[in-house]
């Protein structure tokens, strides 16, 4: 095997994934020191199926959530200098095969995330009316690779799952579509939410108040939306031990969260105790209710003529250790329709060892193994793919950081096979004569302003103009990117 050596030869690398865990993959490479002493020089080419970069910060975070979207910022600024070539609309697996790239790259980085809902085994989840909270946040933030349209028929909705998912779709099922025009939700995502017959929001945690994974802004954010009012169980709070109140002291962000609910929940009381009518937290008058509900297990939804009709929880409780257990006490609620938030779950790609019990690519810290722990040299995993769906995103910079050292490793130790086809145009060559249609950076760019300059047309409810309105269909996405792409290059031949 030839294998690849510091300074012998560019390292001709390809990652796989434009989000946060594929951009700092490669920039962590990029700012390595061997890269910076001129000992080590990458080539680096950043694949995407998707037209365009950013991955889940463009298709995951809610639109309302400007300043984790303002992460963009940074990795825009990243791809803007250059040495990270981005190539759009391929699809690893089928535009591409893994062979292909294994001859055109000395190693490959997988940085590919999760997309799809984790799996809730129990009776009626496929009744109609039943859907996985991944697939909604991937509507609303227009995915083209999604239906345009949502079914929003139902009043009653139950959001299973604690964790922050749970409360962006909880949001966005509660706040009105006004309130949302001064995002970049795309036109068909507005329609949407603006004929939604949503009254309430059931958001079910399986444990309590203590072990949500909420986070502490996100929490407060809930009662931010006019017209929200929060409905609180006191019954709920109400089993909480002296102990219990001192572990949650003894988390900063559990201690937090958990005074952000009892906040709610005294205010109600109080409310209550004086007969004031409800209201929502600006003390406005009241569209829709979201209710926390705890100490409930999903066990069955529950169906009529194929439909969702209701859900059928247990109340649990903690044991002496901690842990959570069913008291045997069945509770149902009548909905229309049921969220599963219970986490995101990562696909397999096509000749990449998969777990496919907790759907990531087999790895050693970042190393690419076979299922019995071999390593596959070359072959490098990041981010969700790597690790399971958890943490924030800044983790996706200390996970790149290990699978870099890996790589940098194997490279100084020759591990690192050689690709045989070393010319970068190759695999440009490769893509247009299988008919590919990829976008660049400068076909983002033109897109960019495209979108831009829709958002600048139009005004949000207060007259202001939107920061932009996402371009959703992808042959539309392509052609601007395309044409954008043939303008720079014209424009670069004329200079
Ligand atoms: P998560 O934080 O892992 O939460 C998953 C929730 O689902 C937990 O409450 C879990 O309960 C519950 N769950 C799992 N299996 C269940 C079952 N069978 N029945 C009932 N409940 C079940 O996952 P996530 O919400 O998908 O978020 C993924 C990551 O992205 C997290 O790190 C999150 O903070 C981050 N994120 C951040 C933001 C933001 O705005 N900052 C937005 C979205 C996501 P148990 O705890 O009992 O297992």
């Amino acid at each position: 095997m030839t294998t690849n050596q510091p300074s012998a030869q560019p390292l001709r690398l390809a990652v796989i994934g434009s989000g946060p865990a594929g951009v700092y993959a490669a920039e962590t490479l990029l700012r390595s020191p061997q890269v910076k002493s001129g000992e080590l020089e990458v080539q680096c080419d950043l694949f995407d199926a998707l037209p365009t970069p950013f991955g889940l910060i463009r298709y995951g975070v809610a639109p309302d959530h400007p300043r984790i979207k303002g992460i963009i910022t940074a990795l825009h600024r990243i791809l803007d200098r250059g040495d990270i070539r981005f190539l759009g609309d391929v699809e690893f697996g089928t535009d591409l095969t893994a062979a292909e790239l294994r001859e055109r790259y000395d190693a490959v980085i997988f940085a590919t995330g999760a997309l799809k809902d984790a799996e809730l085994n129990i009776p009626g989840i496929d009744l109609e009316g039943s859907y996985g909270a991944a697939d909604f946040v991937a509507w609303y933030d227009g995915n083209p690779d999604y239906p345009r349209t949502w079914p929003l028929e139902a009043q009653q909705v139950a959001m299973i799952g604690n964790g922050n998912v749970a409360l962006d779709a909880a949001r966005m099922l509660s706040k009105s579509a006004d309130e949302l025009l001064r995002t970049e939700i795309p036109e068909n995502v507005y329609e949407g939410l603006t004929s939604a017959r949503t009254t309430d929001v059931h958001v079910f945690g399986r444990r309590g108040p203590a072990q949500s994974k909420f986070t502490p802004l996100e929490t407060r954010e809930l009662a931010h939306p006019h017209g929200v009012q929060i409905v609180m169980d006191p019954a709920d709070f109400a089993m909480i031990t002296p102990e219990e109140r001192e572990a949650i002291r003894a988390d900063r962000r559990r201690e937090q969260v958990f005074a952000t609910f009892e906040g709610w929940l005294h205010a109600q009381q109080e409310r209550e105790a004086k007969g004031e009518e409800p209201t929502d937290a600006h003390g406005g008058p009241v569209q829709r209710r979201l209710h926390l509900h705890f100490w409930h297990k999903p066990i069955e939804v529950l169906g009529e003529d194929g439909r969702v009709a209701g859900m059928r929880f247990e109340r649990t409780r903690l044991d002496a250790d901690g842990t959570m257990e069913g008291t045997g006490e069945l509770v149902d609620y009548d909905l229309q329709a049921v969220y599963r938030a219970i986490g995101y779950f990562g696909s397999e790609l096509p000749g990449v060892p998969y777990d496919e019990s907790r759907g990531v690519i087999h790895n050693e810290a970042g190393r690419v193994t076979e299922a019995d722990g071999e390593v596959i040299p070359g072959l490098f995993a990041n981010g969700w793919i790597k690790r399971g769906p958890v943490g924030l995103i800044g983790a996706t910079k200390s996970d790149a950081a290990e699978t870099v050292a890996s790589l940098l490793e194997d490279l100084e130790a020759g591990r690192i096979p050689s690709a045989s086809d070393r010319d970068p145009d190759s695999i440009l060559r490769l893509l247009e004569d299988k008919g590919v249609e990829f976008t660049t950076w400068q076909g983002w760019t033109a897109l960019e302003e495209h979108e831009i300059g829709l958002g600048a047309a139009v005004q949000d409810s207060e007259g202001n103009p939107r920061p932009r309105v996402k371009v959703v269909p992808r042959e539309e996405m392509v052609r601007v990117a395309r044409e954008g792409q043939r303008a720079h290059e014209s424009a670069s031949a004329d200079a």
